[in-house]
């Protein structure tokens, strides 16, 4: 483990966008963290995972650390679960495929989110119908100025919709070391959202399994999302906005388009980018700055984008939605 100075950070973000870390890092066990935070306690500490859900809108001024612990271990099993415990730096998908091989239920609807384990309860990651909330069971994480270990259970995490503790009171407190997970001996199939089901149709899948549905989202995905080897990007940049109904009736009076899901609170979620394309965004572009041409909630760095140019484009999108709906959006991405 050696520590870098001034070290470029593009490579290391999704976005590919050029920014320089003060110091850098990598560990791959507490020791090395600890020795590293030894020396280096002093300034600011930003974990990294795969660089999938943040836009650097400057340099850091400070320590950033690409954890790198792996291992996906099955320490236990009961009669209807598998708890499988898996290193933080470890990939998502890898470990989504490790589940999926060895016929460990519940995470297929979440194949193939880019990034690392330990990323995954920070936002409670989501997609078609499914949240890692519902398979996690534990996290050991470690308090960087406390320097000891703490053990996280669900209720701990007080996981949202696309947030937690670790995005909110406990932000930049913790490092994640492991994640256990809860999977299912017996699966249960939920292929009510999105286009699973045509894509299961498509492929002629007549008997279901957590493999074909994996694949199904796998196609979908590919097909539907850029791909940031190709073109730089987080995912969704903006959250879906959650309004009461009667906001939503109201909305809708004026719009009858406009696109909303009840939630189980009796509030409406509605979807940002029929309110992006609204607003004339969706396939915009300013230098290399641009709103993608197939899904609105995606800002993409066509090339040599700052991150500053793509974070003011969220700001004027933002400032547009509220102008035009009234509905104040939220970025999902972490700016940094
Ligand atoms: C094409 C594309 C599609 C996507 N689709 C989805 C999707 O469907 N659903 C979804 O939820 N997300 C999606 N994302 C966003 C992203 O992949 C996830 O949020 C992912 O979990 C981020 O993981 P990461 O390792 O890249 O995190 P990073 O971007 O490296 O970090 C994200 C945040 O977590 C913190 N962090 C990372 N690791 C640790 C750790 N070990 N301990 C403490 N803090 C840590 C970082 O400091 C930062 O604040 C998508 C992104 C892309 C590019």
């Amino acid at each position: 483990m050696q520590v870098q100075q001034n070290y470029s950070l593009k490579t290391y973000n999704t976005f590919g966008v050029e920014a320089y870390a003060k110091y850098f890092a990598s560990f791959s066990s507490i020791d090395e963290l600890n020795l590293v935070l030894t020396d280096y306690s002093s300034g600011s500490t930003l974990i990294l995972g795969g660089g999938s859900n943040i836009l650097f809108i400057k340099n850091y001024d400070g320590l950033v650390l690409k954890n790198e612990i792996t291992g996906i271990h099955t320490i236990h099993e009961d009669e209807d679960h598998i708890y499988v415990k898996t290193g933080a730096g470890e990939n998502w998908h890898r470990f989504v495929m490790h589940c999926i091989n060895n016929n460990f239920a519940g995470v297929e609807n979440l194949s193939l989110i880019p990034g690392c384990v330990g990323a995954s309860p920070m936002q409670n990651i989501g997609a078609y119908g499914a949240e890692i909330k519902d398979i996690f069971l534990s996290l050991e994480a470690f308090h960087v100025s406390e320097k000891k270990i703490v053990n996280f259970s669900l209720n701990d995490c007080d996981f949202g919709y696309r947030d937690s503790v670790f995005k909110g009171k406990y932000k930049d407190q913790f490092i994640i070391l492991t994640v256990t997970y809860r999977l299912n001996k017996k699966p249960q199939f939920n292929i009510s959202y999105g286009a699973i089901k045509e894509e299961l149709d498509k492929r002629g899948v007549n008997e279901l399994s957590i493999q074909s549905i994996s694949q199904a989202i796998i196609n979908i995905r590919s097909s539907k999302l850029p791909d940031p080897n190709v073109i730089g990007n987080a995912g969704s940049f903006f959250k879906n906005p959650e309004v009461t109904q009667h906001e939503f009736h109201q909305l809708k009076r004026i719009n009858p388009n406009i696109i909303g899901y009840e939630m189980q609170n009796g509030n409406v979620k509605m979807a940002a980018a029929w309110l992006i394309e609204q607003c004339g965004w969706k396939g915009f572009r300013r230098g290399d700055a641009g709103c993608h041409n197939k899904q609105a909630l995606v800002l993409v760095n066509y090339g040599t984008a700052s991150g500053k140019e793509i974070n003011d484009l969220g700001e004027e999108i933002k400032q547009s939605v509220k102008e035009k709906f009234g509905v104040e959006l939220e970025t999902e991405v972490n700016i940094i």
